[in-house]
């Protein structure tokens, strides 16, 4: 897009990005706060009708204008869809949301989930990118995790990626895990780049509110590693990866080079993106700034929403400039490039140094932000503190 043109969110030929929640699961991982049930009375097909019926209405209230340049079935365990499913899926958003056809195409896969067969459907069905939650390649931990698969699973289902023809195999790892050491992080990325994957994500565990792992800290039986043996091992990982050839292009996502998220890539950089499912998240255009909307989480409510032919959406919110403003800064400072000054003078007709400026000073002077051709940077040391900045703007 020519941002030198357009500023906001209209819609104008504008290059959108589609996401599918498929929120099932065989079983909840112990730590898991995503939108995701094990044991849903809902059934596979009548989901994805939901989702069909979802962006026939959503295209309506959209209207045409819109090109999608990514899809990514995100969950969950989407992987646990029949391919005949995400098939008609896709397709159904090539007509309806212009999809590309070089479009990036992303299926979250658990290696439970993924042999060979199942994989070579999915390609033939148009996807064209894996991110396999492998989390660990320790079986110790994957059980203490309540992952449902092993490190041998893991390993042939990124063995069974490639056999299927996926160039673009990405691997996600949680570090910080209970009684993790140093040793075992390092041995976990060693493992991980020994398959070659094409892209990597690095999570520290976070132990968010309602999950088993909450009640267990809360009972004193979980063992995390320390603050700051955490974030040595999120500095082991950014000085490993790069040393094997990973371009570290966003916090936690590392990638060779030419095969950076371009799903992901598009929300840091505030792309429009509609999300379809239960508890999706969508960023509409259609107004200056654009709206934040989510959809009703519950998978049986937004079908019965459907089947009413409304919009299954629980909040929605329009984004004020000084919203959108301060979004541009904490998404787009989370890239390694940082955020164009001039292209956020041209978007909000202020510079960065009039609204931001004395908020701002002081972290120039500590080295958490810096300022090089015309970007304003987290730089690397800065990465681990980013939440620090990020304040700054809200
Ligand atoms: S597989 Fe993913 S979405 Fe499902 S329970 Fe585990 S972490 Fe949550």
């Amino acid at each position: 897009m020519d941002f030198s043109r357009v500023t906001g969110l209209h819609l104008q030929s504008m290059d959108i990005s589609l996401y599918i929640h498929y929120p099932f699961c065989l079983r909840k991982c112990l730590y898991c706060a995503f939108n995701s049930t094990a044991g849903s009375p809902v059934g596979a097909d009548d989901y994805v009708a939901g989702l069909l019926r979802e962006m026939e209405l959503r295209v309506r209230s959209l209207g045409d204008g819109v090109s999608a340049v990514t899809l990514y079935f995100g969950g969950g365990t989407p992987s646990l869809m029949e391919p005949s499913l995400a098939s008609r899926l896709i397709k159904t958003a090539a007509r309806l949301f212009h999809l590309a056809a070089d479009a990036e195409i992303t299926l979250e896969c658990n290696p439970a989930t993924a042999d060979f067969e199942r994989l070579s459907a999915f390609r033939s069905a148009g996807v064209n990118r894996i991110s396999l939650g492998v989390q660990s390649f320790d079986d110790a931990l994957l059980a203490r995790i309540g992952r449902i698969h092993t490190a041998a699973e893991a390993r042939e289902a990124f063995v069974a990626a490639r056999e299927a023809g996926f160039g673009n195999v990405g691997i996600d790892l949680i570090h910080s895990l209970p009684d993790q050491t140093a040793a075992m992080w390092r041995r976990e990325l060693e493992s991980a780049c020994a398959l070659g994957p094409e892209h990597l994500s690095v999570y520290g565990l976070t132990v968010e509110e309602g999950t088993p792992f909450a009640l267990l800290e809360h009972e004193g039986r979980l063992a995390l590693p320390e603050e700051e043996a955490s974030a040595s091992m999120y500095e082991h990982a950014t000085g490993f990866l790069a040393g094997r050839g990973y371009e570290h292009y966003e916090i936690a996502n590392f990638a060779r080079p030419g095969f950076r998220s371009r799903h992901n890539s598009g929300y840091w950089e505030r792309r429009p993106c509609i999300g379809f499912g239960a508890g999706a998240h969508s960023l509409l255009p259609g107004t200056e700034f654009g709206v934040r909307c989510g959809n009703t989480e519950d998978p049986q409510e937004y079908l019965s929403t459907l089947s009413r032919d409304i919009l299954p959406v629980s909040e929605s919110r329009t984004l004020t400039r000084e919203e959108a403003m301060a979004e541009r800064f904490f998404l787009g400072l989370r890239l390694s490039e940082g955020v164009d000054l001039d292209r956020f003078h041209r978007e909000f007709g202020v510079s960065f140094q009039e609204r931001y400026g004395d908020a701002c000073a002081d972290l120039f002077t500590t080295g958490l932000l810096e300022l090089r051709d015309g970007f304003l940077r987290l730089p690397s040391r800065a990465r681990i503190l980013s939440n620090q900045v990020f304040v700054r703007f809200l």
